[in-house]
């Protein structure tokens, strides 16, 4: 088999150590045999992008955008056969890993748009005869590293702002998904780049992630991934003065009011709970209802719940793909569990399934009769898991939403304006929706959570400027 090499100043490099790449729907299927990067490695990658970003940062708008839209256009051509690997890797539906792949497309046209956009102000000084201007540069090296839910878009959506403001880039991919990894590398290989500018490095977290953390020659750090890994992203970045910014994990609500269309409640929590195997930050883990409805929306989300088909991420028809892999099935096992002793009504689902391809198959599950201090109600699970908590009104709904340690989105399902309003000025998250599922966001504007989902500014729109740029304030006299 061939084996999948890192990046690294403009050439392919091997390391001499490799992982096959297992198929989480058929542990039969080996996706692919990936190159395992050591510490000598990252820090060549390091390297290079160093010595690449001297001339880089002079590059025209004009360079840049043409990079990021032979990007984008490759990947939009491409959406298919590429969404096709990342179900295959990563185990959501051929339709979801189709949608990703287009969104990866979609976000570096956008960022290709945007390396012509960056502006700056000019001033009137306070002193006579003077003028100030305020520009923005690039940062120099920025450490990228990424999380195995969405293996192509939250790669492209750090990538191309990077890259659109001029700066270079090492970037280290969860070790599960190094398919779309290499496959995005390779089509920025032929985008005309100079060598050096885009580096590769596939390897442990605690190994090459660790390395990018340390280096002091790394500017600046993007993470996407756990709280526990975030926390060491900060410790180490801060140690050494570096700049960083964390998206981390979510136990996101969806307050379901009794004046809400129940269509359209039970669409957005089953495919806020359920889609993408609620391996999401932003799936509706926590299902906040109140009285009058709760019994309908319990009964009507039930029935939903059994016309899903959970199968191979590649078959025709599958709703629900595979977990990811077998740790994180034991994972969510062991939440069905822990929910049941502490006192909740597992109401459907939760069961292992076998399926023609030997997988990591779980049926979504729904607990009901479940309290928000439970730690099904308070830790990120990560898998097709969701708990109903009944309330009496709308203000102790809101209540029940806000008291949680994380904050990345929320979703209110009401035909009340007042209420709708209200929730909007008043939950205590970075993103909101109105009768809409908690995840599923666009590429356009900015993303990101507040306390412990995310540190630092947001990514994604024209806000990803205050990460990967510094500001500079200049004043000239003419004389
Ligand atoms: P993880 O924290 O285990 O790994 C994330 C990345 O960090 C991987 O590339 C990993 O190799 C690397 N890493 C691990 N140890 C490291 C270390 N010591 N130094 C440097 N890098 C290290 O997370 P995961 O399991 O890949 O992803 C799931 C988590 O990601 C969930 O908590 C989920 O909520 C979160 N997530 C958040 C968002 C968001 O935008 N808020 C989006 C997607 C996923």
């Amino acid at each position: 088999m061939i084996i999948h090499k890192n990046f690294i100043a403009g050439s392919w490099v091997d390391s001499g150590s490799e992982t096959e790449n297992i198929n989480p729907s058929d542990i039969s299927d080996i996706v692919g045999v990936y190159s395992r990067a050591k510490n000598d490695l990252a820090k060549q990658a390091i390297a290079a992008a160093r010595k690449a970003f001297k001339p880089w940062q002079y590059s025209t708008p004009q360079q840049r955008f043409d990079v990021l839209d032979f990007v984008g256009s490759e990947i939009l051509a491409r959406k298919e056969e590429l969404g096709r690997l990342l179900s295959r890797e990563e185990g959501k539906t051929l339709a979801e890993g189709i949608g990703e792949a287009t969104r990866a497309g979609q976000i570096f046209k956008f960022f290709a748009g945007e390396a012509l956009r960056i502006e700056g102000d000019i001033v009137s000084s306070v002193r006579p005869g003077a003028s100030v201007e305020v520009t923005r540069e690039p940062l120099g090296v920025i450490g990228v590293i990424t999380p195995w839910n969405f293996p192509i878009a939250i790669p492209a959506w750090k990538i191309a702002p990077a890259l659109a403001y001029g700066n270079c880039v090492v970037f280290k991919p969860a070790g599960l998904v190094p398919g779309c990894a290499w496959a995005l590398t390779e089509i920025l290989s032929r985008s005309g780049l100079p060598e050096g500018v885009f580096n590769l490095v596939m390897g442990r977290g605690p190994e090459v992630g660790q390395t990018i953390l340390e280096q002091s020659e790394v500017n600046a750090v993007t993470f996407t991934g756990s709280f526990a890994t975030g926390r060491q992203v900060a410790t180490a970045c801060a140690a050494r003065g570096a700049r960083f910014q964390l998206e981390m994990g979510g136990k996101n609500p969806l307050v379901v009011l009794d004046d809400a269309d129940l269509k359209t409640a039970v669409e957005c929590a089953v495919n806020g709970a359920f889609f993408s195997t609620g391996q999401r930050c932003t799936a509706s883990s926590r299902l906040i209802v109140t009285r009058d409805i709760h019994d309908k929306f319990v009964d009507a989300v039930t029935e939903r719940m059994k016309g899903l088909v959970v199968d191979n991420a590649l078959k025709e028809g599958t709703h629900i793909g595979p977990v990811v892999d077998e740790s994180q099935l034991d994972k969510d096992l062991d939440y069905l569990r822990i929910g049941r002793e502490e006192g909740a009504r597992l109401a459907y689902g939760g069961k292992r399934l076998n399926r023609d391809t030997e997988g990591f198959y779980l049926e979504p599950a729904l607990f009901t009769g479940a309290n928000n201090s439970m730690r099904i109600a308070r830790e990120e699970i990560f898998g097709p898991v969701a708990a109903v908590i009944r309330v009496k009104d709308y203000e102790e709904a809101l209540a029940t939403a806000n008291d949680t340690d994380f904050g990345l989105s929320s979703g209110i399902c009401t035909t009340s304006l007042k209420h709708a309003s209200h929730f909007k000025r008043n939950s205590d998250a970075g993103m909101v929706m109105v009768n809409l599922p908690t995840a599923g966001v666009d590429y356009h504007v900015p993303f990101g959570g507040r306390k412990g989902s995310s540190y630092g500014p947001r990514e994604q729109g024209r806000y990803a400027t205050d990460f990967y740029t510094t500001v500079k304030t200049a004043y000239t006299l003419p004389l």
